[in-house]
C-alpha cells in the first residue's frame, strides 16, 4: 500500500474500522498520528479473503481515501474484479474490564477469530535463545498490566515461574472470564467463531500446560469450549497426560509449531525450543497428539522461506505420514533480527508450495485451519476448494 495515499485518514475512520497508526514524515513534524486500515477484505464473486495492510512506498497498489467505508484499490490488473472493504472494529473489544480494554484479554484477529494469550513474553527472549526470525518480544518493562508478563517471573520472583503465576494468574483469569462473557454475549463474530489459545514458554514446561488448561476451563465457563472451533498453540508437553487433558477440556485441535523441518535446521533457527525439546522428540509428541485428537487435528506451522520449497514439501509429507497437518506463514524479514537481510520467498515459490500442500491435504483428508476471514493463518483456505479433486464435495 502506498503510505502517502493512506496517511490523510477520513473523519469517523478510526472508530468504525480496524486501523493501526502510521507515523509518516509529516507526522513527525506536527506530532499528529495518522491511521491506516490494519486489514482489507477482498471479495471476488462469492469468495472473500482478508489481507493485512503493510504500507510500502514502492508498492504498485494504492488505496483511495476512505469515504463512508467505501474504498478502492488501484493498481490491480484491469481484468481483476475485486471489491475491497475494510474490516470493521467491534466495540465490545474496546469496553473495559478492571480498567483495561477487552482486546487486552482476548484480541480480535481477522473477522472471526479470538486470540487469548494468558501471559506476555517468551522465556527464550529472556534467555537470549529466541528463534532467529522472531521479533515478537524485546525487553518488556511494562508494569501494572492486567496481563501477566514472563519478565516479572525473572525480575520479581527470582525466576520462579510458579510463584509468579500464583501471584498474577488468578486476577488475570477472573478478568478474562468477565471479558469473554461480554464478547460471547455480543455474539457478533461472523461467519464463525474461531478461538486460539496461545501459551508461550516459561522456565517450567509443566506450568505452561497447567496455565493452558486453566485458561481453557475459564473459556468453558463462558461458552462450551467443545462447541467452538478451538486450537491450543503451545510447545509439546513432556507428559502425555496433558494431551488427554486437553482433549477432555474440549480443545478440538493442538498446534505445536516446528517452524522449520530437519533436526539441524530446527536447532539452528530455534535454539531455545530445540533445547527444551529436540526435533525427534517433537515429532513423536506430534504423532501422539494426532492419535489422541484424530488425524489432521494435530498441526504444526512452519515459516516458509527458511528453507526451499522441496525441503519444505518433503517435511510436510513426512508430517502427513504421522497424521499431522502442516500450516505455514510466509517468512518476512524483521528489522533487528539475525535474518533481517534474508529475502521473503518469491511469489511463484509460495504458489507452488501452496498448491502441493493442498494436494497433500486432499490426499490425507486434512482441512485448512480456521477460514479465509480469520486472518492469514492459512493461505491454503484461499485455494482449497479450487484445487479439490474431481468428485469431492
Ligand atoms: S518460541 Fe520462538 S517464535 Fe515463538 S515467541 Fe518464542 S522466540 Fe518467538
Amino acid at each position: 500500500m502506498s503510505a502517502d495515499s493512506l496517511a490523510r485518514g477520513v473523519p469517523g475512520y478510526p472508530d468504525a474500522f480496524r486501523t493501526k497508526p502510521l507515523q509518516s514524515s509529516a507526522d513527525h513534524l506536527t506530532g499528529a498520528m495518522s491511521r491506516v486500515p490494519s486489514e482489507l477484505i477482498l471479495k471476488s464473486g462469492r469468495r472473500c479473503t482478508i489481507v493485512k495492510v503493510v504500507p510500502n512506498e514502492a508498492s504498485p497498489l494504492r488505496l483511495s481515501p476512505v469515504e463512508s467505508g467505501e474504498v478502492r484499490l488501484f493498481g490491480l490488473p484491469e481484468d481483476a474484479e475485486v471489491a475491497v472493504s475494510l474490516a470493521s472494529a467491534r466495540k465490545v473489544f474496546e469496553e473495559k474490564v478492571e480498567g483495561f480494554p477487552i482486546r487486552d484479554f482476548c484480541a480480535p484477529v481477522g473477522e472471526d477469530r479470538i486470540m487469548v494469550s494468558p501471559f506476555r513474553g517468551c522465556q527464550h527472549w529472556e534467555e537470549g535463545e529466541q528463534c532467529l526470525f522472531c521479533n515478537l518480544f524485546g525487553p518488556d518493562r511494562e508494569r501494572n498490566r492486567i496481563i501477566p508478563s514472563i519478565h516479572e517471573a525473572r525480575s520479581e520472583h527470582f525466576s520462579n515461574a510458579r510463584s509468579w503465576w500464583k501471584a498474577r494468574g488468578p486476577r488475570y483469569l477472573d478478568a478474562l472470564e468477565q471479558a469473554l462473557t461480554a464478547v460471547f454475549c455480543m455474539g457478533d463474530l461472523h461467519p464463525h467463531t474461531h478461538l486460539c489459545i496461545m501459551v508461550g514458554n516459561t522456565t517450567d514446561p509443566e506450568l505452561q500446560w497447567e496455565i493452558a488448561l486453566e485458561t481453557a476451563r475459564t473459556v468453558d465457563r463462558c461458552k462450551r469450549l467443545s462447541l467452538v472451533d478451538s486450537y491450543l498453540n503451545i510447545m509439546p508437553p513432556q507428559s502425555e497426560t496433558f494431551l488427554q487433558e486437553a482433549r477432555s477440556v474440549g480443545f478440538r485441535s493442538l498446534q505445536f509449531n516446528l517452524e522449520v523441518f530437519g533436526p539441524d535446521q530446527f536447532a539452528h533457527f530455534c535454539p531455545g525450543k530445540s533445547r527444551i525439546m529436540p526435533y525427534q522428540k517433537f515429532l513423536e509428541v506430534l504423532e501422539r497428539a494426532a492419535d489422541v485428537f484424530g488425524c489432521g487435528n494435530a498441526r504444526s506451522n512452519v515459516v516458509f522461506g527458511l528453507q526451499d520449497e522441496e525441503a519444505a514439501f518433503a517435511g510436510a509429507e513426512s508430517l502427513a505420514e504421522l497424521g499431522v497437518a502442516t500450516d505455514y506463514t510466509v517468512f518476512v524479514p524483521k528489522a533487528g533480527t539475525p535474518l533481517s537481510s534474508l529475502p521473503s520467498p518469491a511469489p511463484d515459490a509460495i504458489a507452488g508450495f501452496t498448491s502441493r500442500l493442498v494436494s497433500l491435504y486432499h490426499a490425507n483428508g486434512f482441512r485448512p485451519i480456521y477460514c479465509s476471514l480469520s486472518s492469514r493463518s492459512s493461505i491454503v483456505n484461499d485455494v482449497f476448494g479450487d484445487l479439490q479433486p474431481k468428485g469431492e464435495a
